[in-house]
């Protein structure tokens, strides 16, 4: 395990108890405000001590409580990347990114500063300062800075909350990079579905300071029965490869045996995509349709069926080897008397797979 963390803390009258381990890759701990994100990451960070923790990190022990055994922040070596990118106004982009290398230990040299600078993309920016610089360039030299301090880890707390639709999609391939190309973890902290979706290779679910659920994102996602966003933001995730592309703009997925057309997006052929399927947008039908404009018509089995509190429905479905799901009302599970085990189609429309619902394959 690359990341292993067992901390109990109390801050008030709220208590963070949680408990998970996580393979190397890009590891999202999803929850809503308040379910104790920031404070577990602080607690990885050493800029919080738990009340009880080991915290272990590629192997090396960060805090045990047990043992009192308890490294002070700037001994973890840790990349942290705030919302904010907190640069320094007065330095230059270089010198930014210069202070990060400051930080590296002499005996873990860091990446070199152009390979770092060329990875993110920010040659152009070095003499630069930083309120001169659009919101996700600052962000992208805040996480060169983070990277040149040669650290053990990366943590990231919301580092795209505060960026437009436009400038986190820029973000994220960057964040697919560190994932795919460094072999250091990552713990990313996110309430977004879309970027849990896109990112993770491990979800930790976190609701009100314990964890819900831990597993591979398309484990995590396609469970019905861990929504901590809300049964309106489930979607699940499902592995794909392109399989054409067509003249009218189309471009064809395959899903096991199963296709399915997205609007175009680009890639070889074979070329692995991951794609976030919300569930709002899947329909069920218990004949095939005809006569629909929906293009995407897969024959799918009901695995499982989650009544809500309210009007919805969450009905978990077997795609092939995937699984994907539909949010429909409790009043059409009923009128069409669906029931686990049984047969149906999923009717989903292109379009309503956008561009950011579709990723390069995670890093294995
Ligand atoms: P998240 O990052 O998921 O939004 P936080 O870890 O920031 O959640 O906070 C979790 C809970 O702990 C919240 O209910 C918050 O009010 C509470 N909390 C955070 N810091 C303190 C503190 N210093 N004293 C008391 N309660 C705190
Ligand atoms: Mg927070």
């Amino acid at each position: 395990m690359s990341l292993s963390v067992s901390l109990t803390h109390r801050l008030g009258d709220f208590t963070l108890e949680a408990a998970f381990d996580a393979p190397k890759g890009l590891t999202v701990l999803y929850g809503p405000s308040g379910s104790g994100k920031t404070t577990l990451i602080n607690a990885v960070a050493g800029l919080l001590r738990p009340d009880r923790a080991t915290i272990r990190v590629a192997g090396e022990v960060l805090c045990d409580t047990a043992r009192g055994i308890w490294l002070p922040p700037h001994r973890r070596r840790i990349g942290y990347i705030f919302q904010d990118a907190r640069l320094f106004p007065h330095l230059s982009v270089k010198h930014n990114l210069r202070y990060g290398r400051w930080f590296a230990p002499k005996s873990h040299p860091p990446a070199r500063m152009d390979d770092i600078v060329d990875m993110l993309g920010i040659g152009h920016l070095l003499d630069r300062r930083p309120a001169s610089l659009s919101g996700g360039e600052r962000q992208r030299v805040a996480i060169g800075r983070a990277l040149l301090a040669a650290p053990r880890m990366i943590l990231a707390d919301e580092p795209l909350a505060a960026l437009d639709e436009a400038r986190k999609q820029e973000i994220l391939p960057y964040f697919e990079r560190l994932r795919d190309e460094l072999s250091i973890p990552i713990l990313y902290v996110s309430h977004a579905p879309s970027e849990v979706a896109r990112l993770a290779t491990t979800v930790v679910a976190l609701e009100n300071g314990k964890v819900l659920s831990v597993g591979a994102a398309a484990q995590v996602l396609g469970d019905p029965r861990v929504t901590p966003m809300g049964a309106r933001a489930a979607g699940a995730v499902i592995e794909t490869r392109i399989a054409g592309h067509d003249s009218d703009g189309l471009t064809e997925l395959a899903l096991g045996d199963l296709r399915l057309w997205v609007p175009r997006v680009s890639g070889d052929l074979g070329a692995p995509l991951r794609v976030h399927v919300e569930a709002q947008d899947v329909m069920i039908a218990t004949r095939r349709p005809e006569g629909i404009s929906a293009l995407n018509i897969l024959p799918v089995k009901i695995r499982d069926i989650r009544i809500g509190q309210g009007p919805g429905a969450l009905v978990q479905l077997s795609a092939g080897e995937s699984v994907l799901l539909a949010r429909v009302t409790r009043r059409s599970i009923n009128t069409l008397g669906l029931t686990a085990g049984q047969d149906v189609y999923a009717v989903l429309k292109a379009v309503s797979v956008a561009k950011e619902n579709i990723a390069g394959k995670n890093a294995p």
